[in-house]
C-alpha cells in the first residue's frame, strides 16, 4: 500500500459518532468502518463497506468538494489538518477496479422480472441503475449522447477526471447486465408514454444542460459562451493570445477558466460578485487555479458586454458585502460610481444551469415552484410509477447528491415494486 494512504488511515481516530459520515457525506458512506479496514490492510473489505453505500467511489474521491462535505466534518479538522478521506476512498475503488473485486459484490433476485427504464446515464441515473440492477431488476439506461457519464464525461475536464477511471467505473457499473440505449432523447425519439407501456418504473436522471444567463447588456454578442456548454461540447474559439473573463465562483468557473489556461489564453480573470471564503468552488480547486495564473477579481461583478458584433471590452463594479435581515450570508451590495471597463476578447457565463423548460413541461408531470419536477420524499413524481432525482429535481449540484438521488429512488422503486404499490 502507498505510504501516504497508510499514514492518513492511521490518523483517523475512529470517531463512534461519525460526523463525516452523518453530518458531512452526502451519501453517509461508513467512513470510520471503511478506514479502518484499510488501516488493517482489508482494502477488499473497506470496498464492500463503500459498496453499500456508493457505486462511484473513484470519482468522488476525486471530484467531491470534500471540505465542504466529508473532511470539512472530520474531528481532525478542528484543531489541524482533516483526515484524507477522497484521497483513500479513491484508492480503495481504484484498487477494486484493478483487481475486479466488483463482480464479487452480492445480487439479490429481489427484484427479478421487474423492468425499468433510466433515462440519463450521469451520476444519478448510473447509481440508480446499478442499485436496481444488483436487487435483480431488468434495468435499461436511455441515454441521449453515446456515451454514459453525463456531465462527469461532459463537464470535468482531464486534469480532474481522468477518462480512463470514469471508463472503468462504468464499464463495473455495466457488468451487471445493465442495457443501454444511446442516442436517445426523451421528448425527441422516445416518450414518458412509450417508457410507461413497456416498464414498471422509471427513473428520470438527466441533468441540467441550459446555462444560466445575468440578462445583462451585450450577453448576445460573438465571443460569449455558456461555461457549461463550452465544457460539454468543447468547441472552443482559440484563445491564444486572448483575454477571457470567466463570470461565476463554482467549480465549473474552476473548470472553464483552468481549461482556457491550458488553451493558450494570455489571460483569465475569474469575476465573482462575493468573497473568496463565500466561493461555492472547491478551496483545492481555487488554490490550483491560482497556482496556474488565473487571476480572480473578487467583490467584483459584471454589469455590461461591450462590443460592436463581438466582444471588445467589459463593464464591471465593485462589491461591498452587506449584512441583511433574513439572509445568513453577506449580500453583495454593488458600490456606486466605481465601474471601471476593462478589455476583453471572450466572456464565459459560469453562472449555472438549469434543465430544458420546454421538455420538463412536456412530461406532463407536476413541476414545483422553481420549474423543477416536483418529487416526494421518495423521489416520486406526480406520476407513482415515475421517480426523478438530480439537477432536474433540483437537488443539490454535486456529484454526490446525485449519486445520493439516484441511490434513494432505487430503494423507493424497490419497495414500491416488492410492495404491488408502482
Ligand atoms: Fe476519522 Fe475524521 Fe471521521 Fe473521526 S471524523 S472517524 S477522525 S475521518
Amino acid at each position: 500500500m502507498n505510504e501516504n494512504i497508510q499514514k492518513y488511515t492511521e490518523y483517523c481516530l475512529n470517531c463512534p459518532v461519525k460526523p463525516c459520515s452523518q453530518k458531512g457525506c452526502p451519501l453517509n458512506n461508513d467512513i470510520p468502518a471503511f478506514i479502518k479496514q484499510v488501516k488493517e490492510g482489508n482494502v477488499e473489505e473497506a470496498y464492500k463497506i463503500l459498496s453499500q453505500t456508493t457505486v462511484l467511489g473513484s470519482i468522488c474521491g476525486r471530484i467531491c468538494p470534500h471540505l465542504k462535505q466529508c473532511e470539512g466534518s472530520c474531528v481532525r479538522g478542528i484543531k489541524g489538518e482533516p483526515v484524507q478521506i477522497g484521497e483513500i476512498e479513491a484508492y480503495v475503488f481504484d484498487e477494486a477496479l484493478k483487481n475486479e473485486w466488483y463482480k464479487r459484490i452480492e445480487k439479490t433476485e429481489k427484484l427479478a422480472g421487474k423492468k425499468v427504464a433510466v433515462v440519463g446515464g450521469g451520476p444519478a441515473g448510473l447509481t440508480c441503475s446499478a442499485f436496481l440492477a444488483r436487487s435483480g431488476s431488468e434495468v435499461t439506461i436511455y441515454e441521449k449522447y453515446n456515451k454514459l457519464g453525463g456531465i462527469l464525461a461532459h463537464g470535468i475536464p482531464e486534469f480532474r477526471l481522468e477518462k480512463d477511471i470514469l471508463e472503468k467505473t462504468i464499464n463495473s457499473i455495466l457488468s451487471l447486465g445493465i442495457h443501454v440505449e444511446f442516442g436517445k432523447e426523451l421528448g425527441k425519439n422516445i416518450s414518458l408514454k412509450e417508457l410507461e407501456e413497456n416498464y414498471d418504473a422509471i427513473f428520470l436522471g438527466f441533468g441540467a444542460n441550459i446555462p444560466s444567463k445575468m440578462n445583462i447588456e451585450g450577453e448576445d454578442l460573438e465571443g460569449v459562451y455558456g461555461g457549461n456548454s463550452l465544457l460539454e461540447y468543447g468547441n472552443h474559439p482559440n484563445y491564444q493570445g486572448k483575454k477571457v473573463a470567466v463570470i461565476g465562483g463554482g467549480n465549473v468557473a474552476m473548470d472553464c477558466s483552468r481549461t482556457i489556461k491550458r488553451l493558450g489564453a494570455e489571460k483569465v480573470y475569474v469575476i465573482y460578485r462575493r468573497a473568496e471564503k463565500q466561493m461555492p468552488a472547491e478551496v483545492k480547486e481555487i488554490a490550483e487555479a491560482k497556482e496556474e495564473g488565473i487571476e480572480f477579481l473578487f467583490q467584483n461583478n459584471i454589469v455590461k458586454i461591450l462590443g460592436d458584433k463581438k466582444v471588445e471590452k467589459i463593464e464591471c463594479i465593485k462589491t461591498e458585502l452587506v449584512k441583511k435581515e433574513g439572509e445568513t450570508r453577506e449580500v453583495p451590495i454593488n458600490i456606486e460610481n466605481s465601474n471601471y471597463e476593462m478589455d476583453m476578447d471572450y466572456v464565459v457565463m459560469a453562472v449555472g444551469s438549469s434543465p430544458e423548460k420546454e421538455v420538463l413541461e412536456g412530461l406532463g408531470l407536476e413541476l414545483n415552484k422553481w420549474g423543477y419536477l416536483a418529487v416526494d420524499e421518495n423521489h416520486r413524481t406526480s406520476n407513482k410509477k415515475i421517480f426523478a432525482g438530480g439537477d432536474l429535481a433540483g437537488d443539490k449540484g454535486t456529484v454526490a447528491w446525485a449519486a445520493r438521488a439516484g441511490r434513494d429512488a432505487a430503494c423507493a422503486i424497490g419497495d414500491g415494486l416488492i410492495l404491488h404499490k408502482l
